[in-house]
């Protein structure tokens, strides 16, 4: 018996087409191939299914009001992931082979299709689906912490800001940054610097939940977003960190190292800027710089447009 290769898998994958029974046909199709797929009927269905999970599209050309040369472009906008689509269509002429090129289809089959052409397109396509997210989650990744980079924070900041004004939803940003970390790097060279952001990385990642998440935004200035966090928890979630990379961190070749963490909460029914929340976590970070280093300061973030430190 036939299986996908591994790097297939199982996929969603929504049809698109106004003929019911033609839908209904490719559907049972690709779920014999083991595959999940989703019917739309029209532009507006099609649009409301269509989100991140849809790995694969197959669409047909001639709808009702608006047909799939003028969706393919619409659903290319909605999506961050790169999704393929297939046209699937009654027409068999160069034209429209040529149109749905330039309408940013993918491939072109020609109804009625059979299960072995249907099976090889969908393959080939999940494919390249699976390939641009593997590479999507690289880019992602800071390569020695292992936590995300710099690109994955602002993504991710921005993201937790729309949903904070749109849901009144309250998160918070704690920053970190390792307490004269340069001298580390002078006095045991480069290499043992590289150790102790590593072990850094893997203090802030077994130290967040589950739903938290960590990055490294600088050279060694690390950042943590927490969902559903007011500034007791995430102050308690700071002073987790701070304990635990100073008794970590004694066991390695530089010995005991501190840090120092700046925290800013957006709350509930305030406007909430990326940047100035930012801000308000770093100009605390380097208050507990400048008290000292190795503590936490939470700014008072009353409001984005004016924060203040207490
Ligand atoms: P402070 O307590 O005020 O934070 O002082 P600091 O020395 O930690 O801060 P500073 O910003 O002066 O120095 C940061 C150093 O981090 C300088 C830079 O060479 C080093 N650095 C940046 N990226 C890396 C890296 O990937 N590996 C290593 N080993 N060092 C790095
Ligand atoms: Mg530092
Ligand atoms: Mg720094």
């Amino acid at each position: 018996m036939f299986t996908l290769p591994a790097e297939v898998g199982d996929a969603r994958i929504l049809v698109i087409d106004d003929d019911r029974y033609s839908g209904a046909h490719v559907a049972q199709m690709l779920r014999a191939l083991g595959h999940e797929p989703l019917v739309a009927t029209d532009w507006s269905e099609a649009i409301s299914l269509f989100d991140e999970s849809i790995d694969l599209v197959l669409l047909d050309m001639v709808m009702p009001k608006v047909g799939g040369l003028k969706l393919a472009p619409l659903l290319r906008e909605r999506s961050v992931s790169y999704v393929p689509i297939v046209f699937l269509t009654g027409r068999d002429d160069d034209e429209s082979r040529q149109r749905a090129l330039a309408a940013s289809g993918d491939d072109y089959l020609v109804k009625p299709v059979s299960a072995i052409d249907l099976q090889i397109r969908v393959t080939a396509m999940l494919r390249i689906r699976r390939l641009t997210q593997r590479l999507h989650a690289r880019a992602q990744i800071d390569a020695l912490t292992g936590v995300g980079n710099r690109r994955a924070f602002d993504d991710v900041l921005e993201r937790y800001c729309s949903v904070a004004n749109r849901y009144h939803r309250p998160f918070s940003l704690v920053i970190v940054d390792v307490d004269h970390f340069k001298a580390i790097n002078d006095t045991f060279g480069h290499s043992v610097g590289d150790e102790v952001l590593v072990l850094l990385g893997q203090v802030l990642r077994e130290g967040v939940r589950n739903a938290d998440e960590v990055f490294r935004y600088g050279g060694e200035e690390f950042a943590i977003v927490a969902p559903e966090t007011l500034e007791d928890g995430a102050m308690i979630l700071a002073e987790r960190i701070r304990s635990s990379f100073s008794v970590v961190t004694r066991a390695c070749a530089a010995g005991r190292q501190t840090l120092s963490a700046g925290i800013a909460t957006a709350r509930p029914l305030l406007t909430c800027d990326r940047r100035l929340l930012f801000k308000a976590a770093d100009d605390a970070l380097y208050r507990a710089k400048r008290r000292g280093r190795d503590r936490v300061i939470t700014a008072c973030f009353d409001t984005a447009k004016r924060p203040s430190l207490i």
